[in-house]
């Protein structure tokens, strides 16, 4: 029989993936489960979104998208999104590729950027998908580890070191999932530097940039000038309009860069969903009051779960600035974040998922996602104050 690859083997999927599946499996089953694993708006997607597709569907958009990169009023909906909200001054024909989501649009940049054994530079902790669409493509991921008692700082000196000469990328998350953490000017200036003297490409995920808190809005690096014609912006409609499974996302940056991931994406995808992008057209050329409606519920909820694992003797949450996940420190323990995680799922009955999927090995972090109703948000932090002392 012929093998799948040695790649194939040693790969694991998205743990965020699996700790929601196995949350929806043991609800199933019949027990009394509190899902807070995936990273996934409770929100149901605003009615004139819906509205927008079920029309498309009904005016016989059932076919092919054309161009495959993106229809024509969406990738300019997506440049008029991009000069309202960062000043950017997008083509829509040449700099802007639509994708079945965020994640393919990742896997998309990746391939247009590195050859195999090039270096990505990505601060953990990180999403999970990151390091492994790295490797998926023939990469090497170089971790740089950042700390909650550093406020997750990311310092130039500390970037540098990293560098070498087969350093091609750097991944930034600001929002970030699954801190929250926003890049602060200093930080915009240090991968700013780095990218200009390592001659790098930044990947900007911007994913998150609706659902910020406090009043800080985040910025779009590609906004720098003097970096803008390295940052290939990675965005998508899953987190802000409420539309993980609507499968749409979207990569914005140089020319160059930008054609390779539309040929790849071409050859493999075809195009993102017809009636979906109808849909997508929609919700950023409409009312963006739903989007702020949902930011201040996360608002709440934010408030809520930062003071309810700080009142957990032995857990501690720094502030979260946006996102919409908690990622709380068990302080004083010997047992690593699996373990954490474990022990909370079986003695709470409460799904997180475990720093170390994040990469961080140092310290027993867990992710909670506080996109969920806020009845479950409290039930949840009472059950795991119920039982923290078994972590220690
Ligand atoms: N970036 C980050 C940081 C995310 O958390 C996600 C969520 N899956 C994505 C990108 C991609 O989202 P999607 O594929 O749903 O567009
Ligand atoms: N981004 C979300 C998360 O981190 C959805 C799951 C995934 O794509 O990883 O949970």
């Amino acid at each position: 029989m012929p093998k799948a690859t040695r790649l194939a083997k040693q790969f694991t999927a998205s743990p965020t993936i699996a700790m929601n599946d196995k949350a929806k499996q043991l609800a199933a089953e019949g027990h009394a489960v509190i899902g807070l694993a995936g990273g996934e708006p409770d929100f149901d997607t605003p009615p004139h979104i819906v509205e927008a597709a079920v029309k498309a569907l009904r005016d016989g958009e059932t076919r092919y998208a054309a161009p495959s990169k993106g229809i024509a009023p969406l990738l300019e909906a997506i440049a008029a999104k991009s000069e309202r909200d960062s000043g950017l001054r997008l083509n829509p024909m040449s700099d802007i590729i639509v994708t079945p989501g965020g994640k393919l649009a990742l896997f998309l940049a990746l391939k247009a950027m590195l050859d195999p054994g090039d270096e990505v530079l990505i601060p953990a902790p990180y999403w999970v998908s990151y390091p492994s669409v790295v490797t998926m493509i023939g990469g090497m991921p170089v971790t740089i580890e950042t700390t909650s008692d550093d406020s997750y700082r990311l310092r130039l000196e500390q970037l540098r070191a990293q560098v070498t000469p087969r350093t091609k990328a750097i991944i930034i998350n600001s929002p970030s999932n699954p801190t929250g953490h926003m890049l602060s000017s200093e930080e915009i200036e240090a991968v700013a530097t780095l990218a200009l003297e390592a001659d790098l490409f930044i990947i900007s995920d911007e994913i998150y940039e609706k659902l910020n808190f406090d009043g800080r809005p985040a910025l779009s690096l590609a906004s720098i000038p003097e970096i803008a014609d390295r940052v290939v912006i990675l965005n998508g409609m899953s987190k802000a309009y409420a539309m993980t499974g609507w499968r749409l996302g979207w990569l914005a940056g140089p020319a160059e860069v930008i054609g390779a991931a539309g040929k790849f994406n071409s050859q493999t995808a075809t195009s993102a969903a017809t009636f979906t992008q109808h849909a997508a057209v929609a919700a950023l050329n409409g009312p963006q009051d739903c989007v702020e409606e949902m930011r201040q519920a996360y608002q709440e909820r934010r408030d809520f779960i930062v003071s309810g694992f700080n009142s957990i003797p032995n857990m501690s949450s720094p502030d979260i600035e946006g996102a919409f996940y908690a990622f709380p420190k068990v302080d004083r323990t010997t047992k690593s974040s699996d373990e954490v995680a474990n022990i909370i799922l079986e003695k709470a009955v409460v799904v997180g998922v475990p720093g170390s999927a994040f990469g961080i090995t140092r310290d027993a972090h867990i992710r909670f996602s506080f996109a969920e109703d806020m009845n479950k948000l409290r039930e949840a932090v009472e059950r795991i104050g119920a039982m923290a002392h078994l972590l220690a």
